[in-house]
């Protein structure tokens, strides 16, 4: 067994957009724990969605395009290198991502000469963006903390099936080649492993993913194959807030929720976390952090198994431009069964509300025809303050389509038209404030 203290960080995305977020970001690791962790990097902001662009030029045969934008990555992650490596480590780097870059170039002539994107080179085109990022982060980690910091390819220890594209991750198989290549051991001795997110590779060797926004899981993953005590997500907001704080500045940070709140936050539409991380680290009591790389101190929100919340709302998410559908009788809306790919995002009564119009909607059912925006109350126990939550918003008399409880065991949900809601969501927020800081107010002194 692993020592006990590892941690998993997970950095990617907008929290590595330029080489001062990538600074902060890595600052924030170094300051939290910089030895016996494991970082789990994902691609650079945007560049998963150009990596897809550069395949679809690639598929048409226009080679040219392809490599136009692949020089302009390796440019991009260049100038990283340039700006937060010192001058006798650049070159090197420089060296490494000009390899995978030639790597990806020739990649692209193969899908360019067939004429013929296969799902397989799809998903080894898809694994540059993380290579990049992984071996800029590597080189920075390196030149702060010197010897203890190793490289680690995913596709070494993170086996899957052979999915392209949503490939499922075989945990023995992996705890299996951690331990073949004694990264455990070099965890145990204080290392810092420093490696990709969404990418694994078949036991076979070939490259695949594990579908967008795949890293939290990795870092999932690893946590339970290391028998890390914790994920720390690093994001650029500290933490899970009451509403997204993009929209509501007023908006407070969650110090701690339930995995089942969490989900359910997930699927009514706040982008925190993807909500396939949380099965792996919950099952194996490992709690995951979601920390703001500005704010590197703050405890952030601990995401834990079983929680046993108050019962209170505890955050709004909401979802725009739904579209929904009527059934003709609460009995079709019943007996109708429909795969989860259709975007449902809620059966509510004879209501379906989906994220995208449904190609062929079931014989009677109706579509509204004006757009919906979807705002969902989490919290444990929403019977128990639904009513003052719904009163407030009645008394308010903003547009409303209508008002659910039951669902989903732990959400209050209000359909309300597209146009509106920005005015309904910070009505119930506001609430939602309210309501916590009276009960705060009220709540007997913890011994
Ligand atoms: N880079 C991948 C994506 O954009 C994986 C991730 O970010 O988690 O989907
Ligand atoms: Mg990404």
């Amino acid at each position: 067994m692993a020592a006990a203290g590892i941690r998993v960080h997970k950095l990617g995305g907008s929290v590595l957009a330029d080489a001062a977020s990538i600074e902060q970001a890595v600052q924030a690791v170094v300051a939290t724990q910089a030895e016996a962790a494991v970082v789990v990097v994902s691609a650079c902001a945007g560049v998963t969605d150009t990596l897809h662009e550069i395949a679809r030029y690639a598929a048409v045969g226009d080679v040219r395009a392809a490599h136009r934008m692949l020089e302009q990555l390796y440019d991009r992650h260049r100038e990283y290198a340039d700006h937060l490596l010192p001058a006798a480590q650049r070159e090197q780097t420089a060296a490494a991502l000009g390899q995978l870059i030639e790597h990806a170039m020739h990649l692209c002539r193969g899908v360019a000469y067939l004429r013929e994107l296969t799902p397989r080179m799809h998903d080894a085109l898809l694994a540059f963006g993380e290579l990049l990022a992984s071996r800029l982060l590597a080189d920075v980690f390196s030149s702060l903390l010197g010897s203890g910091v190793l490289f680690v390819d995913a596709r070494d220890c993170v086996v899957t099936d052979a999915t392209f594209g949503r490939a499922r991750p075989q945990l023995p198989l992996m705890q299996q080649r951690l331990r073949e290549l004694g990264l455990l051991e070099q965890l145990q001795r204080g290392g810092l492993l420093v490696t990709q997110g969404f990418v694994g590779a078949t036991p076979e060797g070939m490259t695949t993913t594990l579908g967008r926004g795949g890293s939290d899981l990795s870092a999932a993953l690893f946590a339970v194959a290391v028998g890390a005590e914790e994920v720390v997500i690093w994001k650029d907001v500290p933490g899970v807030f009451t509403a997204d704080p993009d929209y509501m500045p007023e908006a407070e940070p969650i110090p701690m929720l339930s995995a089942a709140h969490m989900r359910a936050l997930a699927l009514a539409g706040a982008r925190v976390l993807h909500p396939d991380t949380l099965g792996p680290a919950m099952e194996h009591g490992i709690g995951i952090r979601i920390r703001g790389v500005r704010q590197p101190t703050a405890p952030g929100t601990l995401v834990v198994a079983h929680w046993e919340a108050p019962p209170e709302p505890l955050a709004l998410a909401w979802r725009t431009s739904c579209e929904v559908y009527t059934a003709p009788t609460p009995e079709a809306a019943r007996t109708w069964t429909s795969p989860v790919e259709l975007g449902i995002i809620s059966r509510m009564g004879t209501l379906l509300v989906t994220e995208s119009p449904l190609a062929e909607p079931p014989a009677g059912w109706e579509s509204w025809r004006r757009p919906q925006a979807l705002l969902s109350l989490v919290g444990h126990a929403p019977e128990r303050w639904a009513l003052s939550m719904v009163e407030h918003f009645l008394r308010a008399r903003l547009a409303c389509s209508g008002i659910w409880l039951g669902d989903s065991p732990a959400v209050l949900r209000f359909l309300v038209p597209q146009e509106t809601w920005p005015e309904a969501a910070q009505c119930l927020h506001l609430e939602l404030l309210h309501y916590r800081h009276a009960k705060l107010s009220v709540a007997p002194a913890e011994g």
